[in-house]
């Protein structure tokens, strides 16, 4: 589903240059449920940046879904996001002006879903998280749990091949946590392939594999036997 061959990424810094990837290497099968560890700065970002098509890789090779991912002009890229993957932010990135149905509806709007059948599709979503109830409230009526659950029905609503969760708890409570995590784990076991970037060890240990990037290059990648 994802393979990174040697992968490198370098921000500028005026004259000089930050090598934040130095030769990664990971290959990420189908129905997989994968944690990406690091401190602060270490690069995760950086990382599902260029995983979710935002950046770009300046070296190696990026494969997803058997395509090859090279020089993308933005609508190629936008066109391959809508296709294949799902997004969820630290900060959700709800639109705060939307409810939570239109927010989850919002994604069948660019693919072009009519609107009667993009009501049906986005409720059937925001049911799937528990919040059916909530379709018609917004963002700031919400908890923070609940506005992550929200952002995780609309991350699925496109129906994408993988999703890439960027430090999905890291503005929630631990018990809120978990029950976002417990999300995540039921649409992995009806199969669906999820990545999520963390620094809190206690979020990677609820996944099936631990991938730790330190410095720019993995420390290690390891099945989590008790998970699968
Ligand atoms: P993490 O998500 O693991 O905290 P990041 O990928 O955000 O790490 O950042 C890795 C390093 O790259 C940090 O030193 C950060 O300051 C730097 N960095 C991130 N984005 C940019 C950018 N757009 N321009 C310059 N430096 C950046
Ligand atoms: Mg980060």
């Amino acid at each position: 589903m994802i393979e990174i061959k040697n992968l490198h990424k370098s921000y500028p810094i005026g004259k000089d240059k930050l090598h934040v990837l130095k030769g990664l290497n990971l290959s990420i099968k189908e129905g997989e449920f994968v944690s990406i560890m690091g401190s602060s700065g270490s690069g995760k970002s950086t990382l599902l940046n260029i995983l979710g098509l935002l950046d770009e890789h300046d070296e190696g090779e990026y494969i997803l879904n058997g395509q090859v991912i090279q020089k993308l002009n933005e609508k190629k890229a936008a066109i391959l996001r809508n296709k294949f993957l799902g997004f969820v932010f630290q900060s959700f990135n709800l639109i705060n002006y939307k409810t939570a149905l239109e927010n989850v509806s919002l994604p069948l709007y660019y693919s072009g879903v009519g609107r009667k059948e993009r009501q049906k599709i986005a409720m059937e979503y925001l049911e799937k998280v528990e919040l059916g109830a909530w379709a018609n409230h917004l963002p700031s009526e919400m908890s923070g749990g609940q506005k992550q659950r929200v952002a995780i029905a609309r991350a699925l609503v496109t129906q994408p091949k993988v999703i890439l969760a960027d430090e999905p708890t890291g503005a929630l409570d631990s018990a809120t946590s978990s029950a976002v995590m417990q999300i995540l784990k039921d649409i992995n076991k009806e199969g669906m392939t999820i990545l999520v970037i963390t620094h809190e060890e206690d979020i990677a240990e609820q996944t099936k594999r631990i991938v730790r990037l330190k410095d720019g290059i993995i420390m290690s990648d390891e099945l989590q036997l008790q998970n699968a």
